[in-house]
């Protein structure tokens, strides 16, 4: 989430408006009719002590479909293509357990999709999903839809029918990767995000230098999946940008398939207020899109280096914990979203209670812990250390995972003046605190 200042004073103006009154701007639903998906996954049918296998799935919607474009400001419609968007699964089998990490290129996913995409999967896998945050993609969450004066939101920018299609390709991604299923090894590597690529706007200088790298390779060296994680707003493109686009993350799998084979994933790590590509504010369209390029190709260059330098380790047991949490929100933008219908209910009482998730996927030397939002490098580097303490010497923080709550603040930062926007966007005070807590409570 970003740029969107002054958005909650606005929506609280907003709240006194007539909406009848509102001159509000309609397109035409999507023209692909999603597939009657009901196939259930196929069963587990690894011998080996690891099976692994990945898929991508298109989900660009067809030229001609209106869309408004999620993350910059409102009402900010799509009018071309410049690269296609897709969704990445992972599958993981040791023989009992079964796990599919999806990532889509999209802004975020509110928890209730998720769990619809897992209910299309069925029994005997576990779902997780997370996104790239994508500020060149489809509103998925609802926020960015018609607004009066672009600056109060008074319709929903959701589109049932490509939600409706999205959710069913995030389910079939999950079983094409299952049938593709193969034994294989992991390896893990770690490199260093090069200088000059991205920014923290807050606090120059403090970000999460790491990308942590997994592969896995069939016995005969063959690739078969190849994941990089490290955090960054996938926003290089701009607020002015009206061509959808997986930003960065695009070419950045294109070099990392091209180079060692099989299906590539980019996961975000920790991002929030505010970590985004190193570009000028004034940079122009030609300028941003050679610095994504740039950006792709330095992350590529170093990931591969490590990658051709690590060893395949033993692993024949995966793990994925995940646990419900409780949060209350008093966050007027919450409610306020909800009484207009922009997103989907999260079913907040008059306290302001709802529920969202937090996971983490042990495998080996690695340990990624899932949260359901931003995290800023305060709270995502103190998860980091406490994985690290538990013995874990690759662990990553997957932000955006499973639901999307906005920024994550250590309870100093919501008070401190320099975080006011992203404030305005949090669950809330101790929200992060009360995640942490949960994630610390997950057996080692
Ligand atoms: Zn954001």
């Amino acid at each position: 989430m970003k740029d969107r200042r002054g958005f909650l004073s606005a929506c609280l103006g907003g709240l006194g408006l007539s909406l009848g009154a509102c001159v509000i701007p309609s397109r035409p639903g999507p023209r692909f009719s999603p597939a009657n998906l009901r196939a259930r996954a196929p069963k587990a049918s690894c011998r080996s002590r690891l099976c692994a296998g990945a898929a991508a799935i298109d989900l660009t919607p067809p030229e001609g479909v209106a869309t408004w474009l999620a993350g910059f400001g409102f009402q900010r419609s799509r009018k071309s293509v410049r690269d296609p968007i897709s969704a990445r699964c992972l599958y993981l089998d040791d023989g009992e357990h079964r796990l599919a990490l999806v990532v889509a290129d999209l802004i975020g996913l509110l928890r209730p999709t998720v769990q619809r995409v897992r209910a299309l999967v069925g029994e005997g896998v576990e779902v997780a999903v997370a996104c790239t945050h994508n500020h060149q993609s489809p509103d998925t969450m609802g926020y960015w839809g018609p607004a009066l004066m672009h600056l109060v939101p008074v319709k929903t920018g959701l589109d049932r029918g490509y939600q409706r299609v999205l959710e069913q390709r995030l389910a079939q991604v999950v079983l094409q990767a299952i049938k593709r299923a193969v034994p294989v090894q992991l390896a893990f590597a770690r490199a260093e995000l090069p200088k000059g690529l991205v920014k923290n706007l807050r606090h120059p200088g403090i970000y999460d230098p790491a990308i942590e790298l997994l592969e896995a390779r069939r016995r005969d060296g063959q690739g078969v999946a190849t994941l990089a994680h490290f955090g960054c707003h996938a926003e290089t493109l701009g607020d002015q940008n009206r061509a959808l686009s997986a930003d960065f993350p695009g070419p950045l799998r294109a070099r990392l398939e091209a180079q060692r084979g099989g299906t590539a994933l980019y996961a975000n790590g920790i991002l929030g207020g505010m970590i985004t590509p190193d570009v000028p504010d004034d940079a122009d369209a030609q300028a941003r899109g050679q610095f994504l390029e740039h950006l792709a190709e330095q992350v590529a260059t170093v990931s591969l280096a490590a990658l051709a330098q690590a060893r395949p380790q033993p692993i024949d047991r995966i793990r994925y914990l995940r646990a419900e949490v409780e949060l209350a929100s008093d966050n007027p933008l919450y409610h306020y979203v909800e009484r207009v219908g922009l997103i989907e209910s999260r079913q907040l009482g008059a306290t302001g209670h709802f529920s969202t998730e937090v996971g983490r996927i042990d495998l080996g030397p690695a340990s990624w812990a899932l949260v359901p939002g931003e995290p800023t490098p305060q709270v995502g580097l103190r998860i980091k250390n406490t994985m690290l303490k538990a013995g874990r010497t690759h662990p990553a923080v997957i932000s955006l995972a499973n639901d999307e709550l906005g920024y994550l603040l250590d309870p100093s930062e919501y008070d401190d003046p320099l975080f006011s926007y992203e404030a305005t966007v949090s669950p809330g005070r101790d929200a992060a605190l009360r995640l942490e807590a949960v994630l610390a409570s997950l057996p080692v």
